[in-house]
């Protein structure tokens, strides 16, 4: 099987925004990338990272009307392939950069078991993921209810009242996607003040359909068999009450996805891949990092895009010499 024969110039890890331009840029530069992107998850039947857990992407340069997020992903996707990125969709298992090639095993779909590819380099876009609550019930009721994407299930809530969790722009983001669907939307946040940017406050409180509460953490998520309702505690007066709902859709932020590199490469305190300034070197010579897992600053898909642009040139220019 090709992938397993001889040495890959390089492997990339992961596919969103920044896997896929890195693929891109190192595939035009004719180093044959084979690109591990991850496979379907409980959110998305694609890889393809967190863009595919996205509605409308309005400030992604080049797209007057706005994007859908899968529908750029799919493009980047088919613009890697178009040059020779080959593609797997599976996970990387373990990585071993202490030795060189580089050792990169995968899953493999069809024994079950796992396979090895060895790298001259390697670039990590693993990206991040959602954090969840960790509340009661809120797992037993995850895809009953409880949901972590409003694009994938916002269609199941038409008509029904649902709360978003969070104050930044990711919760304000799907609490206005929702409103096309649900007869209200109630967005819990833990302050007195949304971390959201100007733009969108402005747009979720303009918006009739959707409510705040404040200074409101959620203690439990209930319901039998799917959401029934959520129990929430005021942080300021310590009253409790509960909130009649059929959906939770929880939006409190990202971790980056970097277990696979720990003991490897250097983490910052948060778990963030540290690259070297200006560049996206990593403390392990030939192995770069780029997008989401390595930036807890900009997390834009643009930067990220950019990040595995500069990967792939910072690769390019690490084998020649
Ligand atoms: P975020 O900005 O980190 O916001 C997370 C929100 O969740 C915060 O309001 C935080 O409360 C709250 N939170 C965190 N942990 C919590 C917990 N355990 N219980 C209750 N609430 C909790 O994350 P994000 O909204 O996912 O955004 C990430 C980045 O992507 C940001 O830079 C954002 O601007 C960007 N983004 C942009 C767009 C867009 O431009 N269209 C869309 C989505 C995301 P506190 O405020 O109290 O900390």
């Amino acid at each position: 099987m090709k992938v397993e024969d001889g040495v890959r110039d390089v492997v990339v890890i992961g596919s969103g925004p920044a896997g896929l331009t890195a693929a891109i840029y190192t595939a035009r530069a004719t180093l044959s990338p084979l690109v591990v992107e991850g496979e379907p998850s409980s959110t998305s039947d694609q890889p393809g990272g967190q863009l595919m857990l996205t509605t409308e992407v309005e400030n992604y340069p080049g797209f007057v009307e706005g994007i859908l997020g899968p529908e750029l992903m799919a493009t980047m996707r088919a613009q890697a392939a178009r040059f020779g990125a080959e593609l797997l969709t599976t996970r990387v298992t373990r990585v071993d950069l202490s030795e060189r090639p580089f050792g990169v095993w995968f899953a493999d779909p069809g024994s079950g078991g796992e396979k090895q590819v060895r790298a001259r380099s390697v670039i990590v876009s693993t990206g991040a993921r959602s954090l969840m609550l960790g509340v009661e019930g809120e797992l037993e009721l995850l895809g009953h209810g409880v949901s972590t994407c409003a694009t994938c299930d916002g269609f199941f809530f038409r008509g029904q009242d649902i709360a978003v969790v969070g104050g930044g722009d990711s919760a304000l983001e799907e609490a206005l996607f929702l409103t096309k669907f649900a007869e209200s939307v109630t967005v819990v946040h833990r302050r007195n003040e949304l971390r959201a940017s100007k733009i969108m406050q402005e747009r979720a409180f303009a918006n009739q359909k959707i409510r705040f509460l404040w200074d409101s953490v959620v203690t439990a998520v209930e319901g039998q068999s799917k959401v029934e309702r959520i129990r929430l505690h005021n942080v300021v007066t310590g009253a409790e009450e509960a909130l009649e709902v059929t959906g939770v859709f929880v939006a409190i932020g990202h971790a980056p996805s970097s277990e696979l590199f720990k003991g490897q490469l250097d983490l910052d305190d948060n778990g963030y891949i540290r690259t070297r300034p200006g560049s996206t070197a990593t403390n392990v010579e030939g192995v770069f990092a780029c997008g989401d897992v390595q930036d807890h600053v900009y997390r834009q898909a643009i930067t990220a895009a950019g990040s595995g642009c500069m990967a792939a040139i910072d690769v390019e220019r690490w084998l020649e010499s």
